[in-house]
């Protein structure tokens, strides 16, 4: 099993100090890289130089994301060789949304991740992750078209693609295996989210055309006790990555959400042996 984690800019002081718990919480579970997001909830790109300063000084491999929406494409670029500069060597490429309404290109922009892939492999060499829906981009023209546009941002020059977390395990298994019949061959790194906050996830999922099986929030609705929730959540996820395991996916990308809790309870939980399994050995 290999692991990846996911932070945020933090805005302030309390933001600060959380993220600096987390990534010390986590860093013991030796990730294969840790990654930055940017402008993703409004945050500038100086608090995602700060963030990847921060996932570097720890001496942690680290993969900054990077936006086109609403750039010309010397801005993106410029962007793009601060953060080499400043040590990062992996990129999470990815299109951005357009803060209100319709995603629209920038007339001077990279349109898709595709053509912004194709922009940083004119000089780098590092890493390039790019992102995947296993329950279809909500601006997909099609499923088909979809896997695609996927199969672009690969043959452009990306070398791993990262899932947006989906609670259905069936959906991402037959995931993977269209991204074999249209040949990409590159590492699936799956999201994991684990549930923090059910109303939080229900109301974010919406927004980002993921959805949340009606199982899953029965399962909580009938929890009163933080603790019995944070337990659940960390039962959810860890079943999701036994199951994947089993079928051949193990490699998880885990948003954080720059909390620790969560993340390190799945991990240390998939560490140990199932009951079932302890038992008869
Ligand atoms: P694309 O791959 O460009 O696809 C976007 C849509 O356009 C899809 O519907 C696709 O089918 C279609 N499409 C693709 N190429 C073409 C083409 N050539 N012609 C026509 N249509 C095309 N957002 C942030 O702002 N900051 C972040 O740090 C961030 N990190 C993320 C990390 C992960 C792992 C994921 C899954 C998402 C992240 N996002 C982030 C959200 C992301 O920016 C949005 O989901 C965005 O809507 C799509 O970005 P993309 O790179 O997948 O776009």
């Amino acid at each position: 099993m290999q692991v990846s984690f996911e932070f945020f800019p933090p805005r302030d002081n309390a933001g600060q100090s959380s993220l600096d718990n987390a990534v010390q919480q986590l860093q013991v579970w030796q990730p294969q890289f840790a990654s930055m997001t940017y402008g993703a909830g409004g945050t500038s790109q100086q608090e995602s130089f700060a963030g990847a300063q921060k996932l570097l000084a720890r001496d942690l491999a680290t993969a900054s994301h990077i936006t086109c929406v609403g750039a010309d494409r010397e801005t993106v670029q410029a962007t793009a060789k601060q953060f080499v500069a400043q040590g990062v060597d992996h990129f999470v490429a990815l299109r951005g949304d357009s803060p209100d309404g319709p995603y629209v290109p920038h007339p001077q922009g990279y349109a898709y991740a595709n053509d912004l892939v194709a922009g940083l492999r004119e000089w780098f060499t590092g890493t390039i992750s790019v992102a995947a829906y296993p329950e279809i981009h909500p601006q997909a023209l099609s499923g088909a078209k979809d896997l695609a546009f996927l199969k672009a941002k690969m043959d452009a020059g990306a070398d791993q693609i990262i899932t947006q977390y989906c609670y259905n395990t069936d959906t991402l298994l037959a995931f993977a295996e269209n991204l074999q019949k249209v040949g990409i061959t590159q590492p699936l790194l799956v999201g994991i989210m684990p549930i923090h906050d059910i109303a939080a996830v229900q109301r974010f999922s919406a927004r980002c055309g993921a959805t949340v099986p009606q199982s899953i929030g029965d399962r909580f609705a009938a929890l009163e006790q933080t603790q019995d929730k944070v337990k659940l959540a960390i039962d959810i996820a860890v079943e999701q990555c036994r199951q994947l395991m089993e079928n051949g996916l193990d490699q998880f990308h885990f948003y954080t959400l720059n909390r620790s809790t969560l993340t390190a309870g799945v991990l240390a939980t998939l560490e140990q042996p199932p009951v079932n399994m302890a038992l008869s050995a």
